[in-house]
């Protein structure tokens, strides 16, 4: 399907994805500042701003990887709050939570699928969820579990890799395609992982066809913020 990544059927498709993280997580938060020059700092500062996330709140952060944006909020909610990292793969979530204790945060942490989430329903006031869906099999079940979890009038903030502005789009692809692999190459000794981020973010849905998609799922008011020309996007929904 369109929403899949084609290179890998999509019964392989987790496998592979474990694979990839686990490869890259010990480099991942140095390869993300390289790989983004800085960029992506911006794109979840934007985020954390959008989120209207403060004191009191529980948040979940989904696929949070080594917890950029778990701190943030962590840091947001305060001692009444609660800020849940939780990720399917165990080295970066491994990450995540040493980055959190190293700030003086205990987590909470779980291991979980996106797909299938440990939490009952109507519980946060904000799902977030940076870079993750791209790497999703089922993207309507995870956006569904999403939801679920969601109380009403909480919102759920997709940050992931978008369409780029045509002109803007042979340089891009440039980028994407020949030089990310040769860094990933020269810095992590692995081409492959940086070529399968590549054509994972050329078959990502595009900003309307996300809207598209969390809306059949039932999320309201769907919006979206283009950042860096399309390079990436923030998308923005409600539970009614
Ligand atoms: N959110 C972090 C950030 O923005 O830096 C990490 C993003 S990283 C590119 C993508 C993460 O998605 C990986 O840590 C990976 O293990 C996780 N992931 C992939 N498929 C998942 C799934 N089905 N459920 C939960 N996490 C998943």
């Amino acid at each position: 399907t369109h929403f899949g990544f084609q290179s890998v059927p999509e019964a392989e498709k987790s496998k592979h994805v474990e694979k990839v993280f686990s490869s890259v997580a010990n480099r991942y938060d140095i390869m993300n500042d390289l790989m983004s020059l800085g960029l992506h700092r911006l794109w979840k500062t934007f985020t954390i701003q959008i989120s209207g996330v403060g004191p009191g709140d529980r948040v979940l952060d989904v696929a949070g990887g080594t917890a950029d944006l778990s701190l943030a909020f962590s840091r947001k909610v305060g001692s009444s709050g609660q800020v849940w990292l939780t990720d399917i793969n165990h080295a970066m979530l491994a990450r995540g939570r040493d980055r959190l204790i190293d700030n003086g945060f205990n987590g909470p942490v779980a291991q979980c699928d996106a797909e299938k989430l440990p939490f009952p329903s109507n519980w946060f006031d904000c799902v977030t969820v940076a870079f993750g869906l791209r790497n999703m099999t089922h993207k309507d079940q995870a956006l569904a579990e999403m939801l679920r979890v969601l109380r009403p009038g909480g919102r759920l903030l997709v940050l992931e890799f978008s369409k780029v502005w045509g002109p803007l789009a042979p340089a891009y692809d440039f980028y994407s395609f020949k030089i990310l692999p040769w860094m990933g190459q020269r810095v992590a000794n692995d081409a492959d992982s940086y070529r399968y981020l590549a054509e994972s973010i050329r078959m990502h849905p595009s900003q309307d066809e996300l809207k598209q998609l969390m809306e059949q799922v039932g999320l309201k008011r769907v919006d979206y913020f283009n950042m860096t020309g399309g390079v990436v996007c923030l998308h923005r929904g409600y539970k009614m």
